[in-house]
C-alpha cells in the first residue's frame, strides 16, 4: 500500500511529544511490512536539522492557492533515520514556520491551514495518488476536509483518510478567514452543525470536528481513551460528534520504537543491559547521578519526565518531589513548561531545591538525557489528569523502571497493578496504579512502589523484569492500522 502522512511532527527531528514518536514509529512499522510510506511535515526553522540526511530541494515551484491568490514555496526532501521526508518551505511576509518554535503562535490556526493546504497541493501537483492519507491531531483536521470537498474534483477521488486524533484539548479554533483563506468559503455551508460548526461556539469553526467528520476512519491512542473521549467530558465536547461517528471511530494502542527506546542497543546510555543482565542497570543509575550531581547512596531514583502543564497533573507532580525525600529516596525531573506560571513555579522550586543532593529538577527538553533518566532511574511517575496514551510509562517499562500511574486513559491500558489487579496473575503485573487526584492518593501508590524497594529488593527486581517482558512495539498496532487501511480502501 502507499500510505503518506501528514503530520506537524516527526521525531527525532521535529518533536513537541508523542506525536513525534508516534508518526516515526507507525511509518517505520508500516514499511517493515512492506508499505510505501512518506511523510509530509512544515519545514521548520528550528527542527533538529542534525537528524535529516540528503536534505534536497524536490519541487521548486509549488504555488498554493491562499486567499484567492497563492503562496510560493519549496519543497525539500530528505531521510530521517531511514524514512522520506517532504518538507514544505513558504515563502511569504508571514513566515509560518520560521518562527523559533513549533507551536504557541496566536495564529497557529492559519499556520497549519495552511500547511494543510499546502500538502495537499504538493500531492495534487506533483502526481502523488497514495491509498491511503493518514493525519493527526487539529493541526491536519482540515485535510479531509479539503481533500473531499475541493481536492476530489481535481483528480484525487480514490485518496482515503485515516484520522488519528493524540490529545482532544487542542481542537484548532479558526472562523471565516480559515474559509476565505484555504477557498473552502461558503461559511453557510461549513458553519452547519453536521459540518465544521463548533458544538459550543456557533461562531467558531472547529478542525477536529471536520477532521472526524470527513475522515473515512477516526481513531485515538488507546481503547480506554476511545471511551472516555465518547462517554466523559475527556472528549472536550466532541463526545457527541464521535457518537454520531461511532461506526468508524476506535482506539489504537500506540506502541514505541524499539530500534530507539532499548536498552540493549540504546548509544545514549553508558551500559546497556537486557532482563538478562538487569543488574548491569545500576551502572546507569551511578552514571545519571554523576551527570546530575546527586548523591551516590544507596537509595532508589523516582523520575517525571514529560510535559509540565495541567493534563500532566502538576500539583502531584510537585507533591512527588516532597513526597519521595520524606520517604527517602531521590527524585529527578525533566520537564518543559509553555505556560509561564507552571514554569516560574518550577524555576523556584528548582532554586529552592538547588542544594539538595537527593533531587535535581531539569527544566527544558533534552532528548539525550531523557534515555539516561529511563536507564537510570527505578521508578517513574505519571500522574495525568488524563492521558490519551503515555509513552512515558511504556518506555519506562522497557529500561525496567516501574511505572507508578494514575488510572487513566491509555495508562489503564498498559500498567497493571502488582498488589491489585484481579484481571491477572501476579506474574504479568508491572506496576502501581491509583486512581484519585488527590496527594494521598499518589502517596499510597508511591509508598507501596519505594517500601518494595527497600524491604523486598529481589521482589522489586522480579516486578521490574516483568515490565521489561511486555511488548508495546509497534507490532501489533502496526497490524491494526493496516486492518484499517484495508477496510477504508475496499468499504468507499
Ligand atoms: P505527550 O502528551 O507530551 O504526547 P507522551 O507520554 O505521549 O506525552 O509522550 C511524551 C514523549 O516526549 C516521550 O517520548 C518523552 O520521553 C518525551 N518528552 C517529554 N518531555 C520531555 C522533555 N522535557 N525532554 C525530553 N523528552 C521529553
Amino acid at each position: 500500500m502507499y500510505i503518506v502522512q501528514i503530520a506537524s511532527e516527526c521525531a527525532p527531528v521535529i518533536k513537541a511529544g508523542g506525536l513525534g514518536d508516534v508518526v516515526y514509529g507507525l511509518s517505520r512499522e508500516l514499511e517493515i511490512r512492506g508499505n510505501c510510506v512518506e511523510i509530509i511535515l512544515p519545514k521548520y526553522d528550528c527542527m533538529r536539522y542534525d537528524h535529516v540526511w540528503g536534505l534536497h530541494e524536490a519541487f521548486l515551484n509549488l504555488w498554493v492557492p491562499w486567499y484567492g491568490a497563492a503562496i510560493h514555496c519549496s519543497v525539500y526532501c530528505g531521510w530521517v533515520h531511514g524514512r522520506l521526508c517532504y518538507f514544505i518551505e513558504p515563502h511569504s511576509e508571514d513566515n509560518f514556520f520560521n518562527r523559533g518554535c513549533y507551536y504557541g503562535c496566536d495564529d497557529d490556526n492559519i499556520r497549519f491551514a495552511f500547511f494543510s493546504k499546502a500538502a495537499l497541493e504538493f500531492l495534487l501537483q506533483s502526481n502523488k495518488r497514495p491509498d491511503i492519507i493518514h493525519c493527526h491531531d487539529w493541526q491536519t483536521g482540515l485535510v479531509p476536509v479539503m481533500l473531499s470537498e475541493i481536492y476530489k474534483y481535481h483528480g484525487m477521488e480514490h485518496q482515503r483518510v485515516c484520522y488519528t486524533i493524540h490529545n482532544f484539548k487542542h481542537q484548532g479554533i479558526g472562523g471565516i478567514q480559515t474559509l476565505l483563506a484555504t477557498g473552502l468559503n461558503q461559511a453557510a455551508y461549513y458553519f452547519q452543525y453536521d459540518k465544521l460548526r463548533d458544538n459550543f461556539n456557533p461562531f467558531a469553526l472547529n478542525y477536529m470536528k471536520g477532521g472526524i467528520v470527513y475522515s473515512n476512519a477516526v481513531t485515538t491512542v488507546s481503547p480506554n481513551h476511545a471511551l472516555e473521549a465518547s462517554t466523559t467530558d475527556v472528549g472536550c465536547g466532541l463526545g457527541h460528534t464521535l457518537y454520531s461517528q461511532r461506526d468508524k471511530f476506535q482506539g489504537i494502542l500506540n506502541g514505541i520504537d524499539y530500534d530507539f527506546w532499548n536498552p540493549e542497543i540504546d548509544r545514549h546510555i553508558p551500559d546497556n543491559y537486557s532482563h538478562d543482565d538487569f543488574a548491569q542497570k545500576i551502572y546507569n543509575k551511578k552514571a545519571l547521578r554523576e551527570r546530575l550531581m546527586l548523591h551516590q547512596t544507596d537509595k532508589p531514583i523516582v523520575a517525571y519526565i514529560g510535559r509540565l502543564d495541567n493534563q500532566k497533573g502538576v500539583h502531584l507532580v510537585h507533591h512527588a518531589i516532597y513526597h519521595t525525600l520524606n520517604k527517602g529516596a531521590q527524585f529527578v525531573l525533566l520537564g518543559s513548561a509553555t505556560e509561564p506560571g507552571i514554569n516560574a513555579h518550577f524555576r523556584h522550586e528548582k532554586q529552592f531545591l538547588n542544594d539538595n543532593p537527593d533531587v535535581h529538577l531539569e527544566l527544558g527538553f533534552n532528548e539525550e538525557l531523557s534515555h539516561l533518566i529511563y536507564a537510570g532511574a527505578d521508578m517513574i511517575i505519571v500522574p495525568s489528569n488524563y492521558e490519551p496514551c503515555g509513552l512515558t510509562q511504556m518506555i519506562g517499562l522497557k529500561y525496567g523502571t516501574v511505572p507508578i500511574v494514575r488510572g487513566v486513559g491509555g495508562l489503564v491500558n498498559t500498567v497493571f497493578d502488582r498488589d491489585y489487579d484481579q484481571n491477572l496473575p501476579p506474574e504479568k503485573r508491572n506496576g502501581y496504579v491509583f486512581y484519585d487526584t488527590d496527594n494521598y492518593a499518589l502517596e499510597s501508590a508511591m509508598n507501596r512502589a519505594i517500601d518494595l524497594w527497600y524491604q523486598s529488593p529481589a521482589e522489586f527486581r522480579k516486578l521490574a523484569i516483568q515490565g521489561m517482558k511486555y511488548d508495546y512495539s509497534w507490532n501489533t498496532p502496526g497490524a491494526e492500522y493496516l486492518d484499517i487501511y484495508d477496510w477504508i480502501k475496499h468499504k468507499w
